[in-house]
């Protein structure tokens, strides 16, 4: 669990009471409004996701939706978020993968909140390089228009996201932008994790 203070845009751990933002969100303008995770990314999380992500192990995401909701269940309300739409996969990498862990987080989320799952807006068209590979400045090039939403209108005007590991914000923020690019007004998200010391 992430413990006060943290950030009040991205919900990481800070060393500092006085500070209001981590370093990382005083630097750069995000497009989604806020968001929150559920755990820092110590050296137990990453076992834990490792697992979940590449062995299959998908009953963690109950687990990790139960903290989610002890945790935050305050941003829900505060947030009113109509779905919850979770960070697509490449098609290509779902295949290989057989599952989408972001995916399969939402609807655990779903099942204790009773906020529906969409699945269908949010398309990723272009396979990326995987994040975590890459610089900051790649991040975003690698990104560029890596997101589409399908079908002509959103009817959403609250989001929220889902994915596995939330660092710099990247993935989020690219997809935040197709979202409100579309006609939705808030974009949140909700990660099982968050990176440390940036
Ligand atoms: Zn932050």
């Amino acid at each position: 669990m992430i413990k006060q203070p943290a950030c009040l845009k991205c919900g990481k751990k800070l060393e500092d009471e006085a500070q209001e933002y981590c370093s990382d969100c005083m630097r750069k303008e995000h497009i989604f409004d806020r968001g929150v995770a559920v755990f820092s990314y110590t050296d137990a999380m990453k076992k834990s996701m490792y697992a979940f992500k590449y062995n299959n192990r998908r009953e963690y995401a109950g687990f990790y939706a139960e903290c989610a909701l002890n945790s935050y269940e305050r941003y829900f309300k505060l947030w009113r978020p109509e779905v919850i739409i979770p960070v697509p996969l490449h098609k290509a990498r779902y295949r290989k993968r057989g599952y989408n862990q972001a995916e399969i987080f939402a609807n655990e989320l779903s099942r204790l909140s009773g906020i529906p799952v969409d699945n269908g807006l949010l398309k990723r068209v272009k396979n990326t390089v995987p994040q975590k590979e890459l610089n900051d400045k790649e991040r975003v090039h690698n990104l560029n228009n890596a997101f589409q939403i399908m079908g002509d209108s959103v009817k959403y005007r609250r989001v929220l996201l889902t994915d596995d590991i939330y660092t710099t914000g990247t993935t989020i923020d690219e997809c935040a932008g197709v979202l409100k690019a579309g006609g939705v007004s808030n974009v949140y998200f909700l990660t099982v994790c968050i990176g440390r010391g940036f």
